[in-house]
């Protein structure tokens, strides 16, 4: 059996065509600015998919009707489409089980083939940062407001399937934030007032106060809310899966259900919540595994 799959491919901004061979994309498509078609299976036969193949990276195609994709257990495809998120601590060998349906509900039984594919491995640093007594040691209320802000956020992330929008593919930072410093990376280890805590999970883009925040793709608007840790926090939906946040914001654009396309304004640069300085958290997420903008937005340049 053979795995027929097709291909995002881009020819141009906005226009979309579908490669029908796989055996032909890497020497026909142009992806996503940020991506490539190119990512080869362990074994011969595996399906060449688009995306960026590390930790923090992504994976993305497109089968035809009546093929299913698993990474894992889950089900990863829907309506043909395909997006799977790498996370920060991904093992090097990841097995997709792509599966044909019998089209039969009850007895039929679905064929499936399992590919795998290699995970370029990352190593991240480890920072040591100092916060304001109150937003380490948490008092109660302080604690049950964040806990009940992340629970709201996973919720919407998990929520925001959005399977008609592609803004996923064509991400990049708006022009005015590129020229801007980077002053934290994906994954590193934090050391909080003393205290290891959770990873970076975004990159930190050092900008005055002030600053226009464009979101970096088409999407909707699901989350716009001032939250505890994150301030002004701004979160976006790019369809299937993906999403990306702006975070610390002095102001908000936009709010819950808002269309917006690349470069709208969602905000301006600021320092709310857990913040150390004027700085803008750009996040990134694949349902609520989170990915590293660096590497699935295009940033103008290879980093
Ligand atoms: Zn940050």
């Amino acid at each position: 059996m053979s795995v027929r799959i097709k291909f995002l491919s881009k020819l141009f901004r906005g226009i979309y065509l579908f490669s029908m061979l796989c055996a032909l994309c890497s020497a026909f498509c142009i992806c996503a600015a940020n991506a490539e078609c190119d990512i080869r299976g362990v074994e011969k036969d595996a399906p060449v998919l688009c995306g960026v193949a590390a930790q923090g990276g992504f994976l993305y195609g497109e089968l035809d009707e009546n093929w299913n994709v698993y990474g894992g257990d889950e089900k990863i495809s829907m309506n043909g489409i395909f997006v799977m998120g790498l996370d920060r601590d991904m093992p090097e060998f990841l097995q997709m089980r792509f599966c044909k349906s019998s089209g039969r509900a009850l007895f039929g039984k679905d064929s499936c083939e399992v590919f795998t594919y290699k995970i370029k491995q990352r190593t991240y640093g480890e920072q040591k940062i100092t916060v304001a007594k109150e937003f380490d040691e948490l008092s109660p209320k302080d604690q049950k407001r964040a806990d009940a802000e992340s629970a709201m956020v996973q919720k919407a992330r998990a929520r925001a399937i959005n399977l008609d929008a592609t803004g996923f593919l064509d991400m990049e930072l708006p022009d005015n934030l590129k020229p801007q410093r980077i002053s934290g990376v994906f994954g590193t280890g934090r050391i909080v007032n003393g205290n290891p805590r959770r990873p970076h999970y975004g990159v930190d883009i050092a900008s005055p106060r002030g600053t226009k925040v464009g979101a970096v793709a088409d999407g909707i608007v699901i989350v716009a809310s001032d939250m505890f840790y994150s301030g002004n926090t701004v979160i976006v939906s790019h369809g299937h899966g993906i999403t990306t946040s702006y975070l610390h914001m002095d102001g908000m654009n936009v709010k819950a259900g808002d269309v917006v396309t690349r470069g709208d304004k969602v905000g301006v640069v600021g320092s709310t919540g857990r913040s150390t300085g004027p700085h803008l958290h750009l996040g990134a997420h694949w349902r609520n595994v989170a990915i590293d903008p660096q590497l699935v937005i295009s940033f103008g340049e290879k980093i």
